[in-house]
């Protein structure tokens, strides 16, 4: 059991250094690694992140790990191969630029692969997934690790918080552009357990997940597992149709520093944005409606500080006298509870 794992561990940390090699010494990287400068990621940064690329073959890490004598069968249940249902082995990953992802102590449990865009009409045509993530194995568990948290965990430290995003290149993007305290979950929701990891690290997040809908839908769940794990939470608004590593591109360190970093909104404030956004007011009943939900968002707050500071804010914003609206609020309070 403990030598099956120590052989998977000594794998993934072999394949992991083939798949770079081929990435940055090999003309069948060459491709990836236009693309992938393309995108705005120097050297350094691939060096780092020791970013790879699986070439587009059946055998190789196959013929790879067979000549080093490791049993290609552990090899398939440590997710670097794959079996066919006639029994065939082959390489799991193939044509795909590879992001290693570690454990807490820096060792490789897995690998996350995207799809060259470039990649050849028939891989196309054959509707792969654009990431393929290793399957969960005796080394890899996915609902308990967070892509990048070994190298990140000192700056979240001393920066007291850590930014949380949805993708693998995202994260790369901003520990390039000067933010190293970010993390992301690996394709699948935050679950309690990684909460309570970055709870053991921080008490503060900013979630930096995608402007678009499912990114938002996200966050909503993002929010209330971090709050669970007795986190603070901010939310940092991405433009619509645009990710964090898009934002960067385009816009820079500085301005996503200034404009999305520093402009994340407490946990109350993004869902009454929310609410605005999704809400048509043309008359008095809607307003009144509308009000009646802001409210039940206030009356969460447990600090009665925080919740006097919202309730002004919407008196003024719709010109209805603050008694009213604390009145009300006291009102529904009663029902809610
Ligand atoms: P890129 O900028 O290269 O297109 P991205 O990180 O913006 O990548 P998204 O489509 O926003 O890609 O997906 C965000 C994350 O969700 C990915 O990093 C990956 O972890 C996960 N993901 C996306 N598609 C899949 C998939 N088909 N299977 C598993 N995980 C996926
Ligand atoms: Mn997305
Ligand atoms: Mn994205
Ligand atoms: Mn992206």
């Amino acid at each position: 059991e403990n030598r099956a794992k120590q052989a998977m561990l000594k794998a993934h940390q072999l394949v992991g250094k083939l798949y770079h090699y081929v990435l940055t010494e090999t003309p069948y990287g060459k491709e990836a690694m236009t693309y992938l400068s393309k995108r705005g990621l120097s050297p350094q940064t691939i060096a780092e992140f020791q970013i790879g690329f699986a070439p587009d073959s059946w055998d190789f890490v196959t013929q790879f790990l067979q000549k080093r004598g490791f049993s290609l069968d552990l090899m398939v249940e440590a997710g670097l191969l794959a079996k066919s249902e006639a029994g065939n082995i082959f390489d799991r990953f193939r044509g795909r630029i590879m992001f290693p992802i570690h454990d807490s102590q820096g060792n490789i449990i897995g690998f996350g692969g995207r799809l060259l865009d470039t990649a050849s009409a028939s891989r196309q045509q054959a509707k792969q997934p654009k990431y393929l993530n290793s399957p969960e194995s005796p080394l890899f568990n996915k609902s308990a690790t967070l892509f990048n948290l070994h190298r990140a965990r000192p700056f979240m430290r001393k920066r007291k918080q850590a930014l949380l995003f949805e993708g693998y290149v995202d994260v790369v993007s901003a520990w390039q552009a000067g933010f190293p305290q970010g993390i992301a979950t690996l394709g699948t929701a935050l679950t309690e357990q990684q909460a309570r990891i970055i709870r053991r690290n921080v008490e503060q997040v900013v979630l930096c997940y995608d402007g678009d809908a499912a990114g938002q839908e996200a966050t909503a769940k993002a929010i209330h597992v971090l709050q669970e794990a007795g986190l603070i939470v901010r939310v940092a608004p991405l433009p619509q149709g645009t990710d964090p590593d898009d934002y960067i591109r385009q816009h820079g360190p500085e301005a996503f520093s200034q404009q999305v970093l520093l402009q994340a909104m407490p946990v109350t404030a993004f869902r009454l944005k929310h609410l605005r956004a999704s809400h048509v007011i043309q008359d008095e009943t809607d307003q009144a409606q509308f009000i009646e939900k802001a409210l039940a968002i206030v009356n969460e707050l447990n600090s009665p500080v925080e919740r006097d500071l919202y309730l002004r804010q919407l008196a003024e914003e719709y010109a209805i006298s603050l008694d009213t609206l604390k009145w009300e609020a006291r009102r529904l309070y009663k029902q809610q509870k």
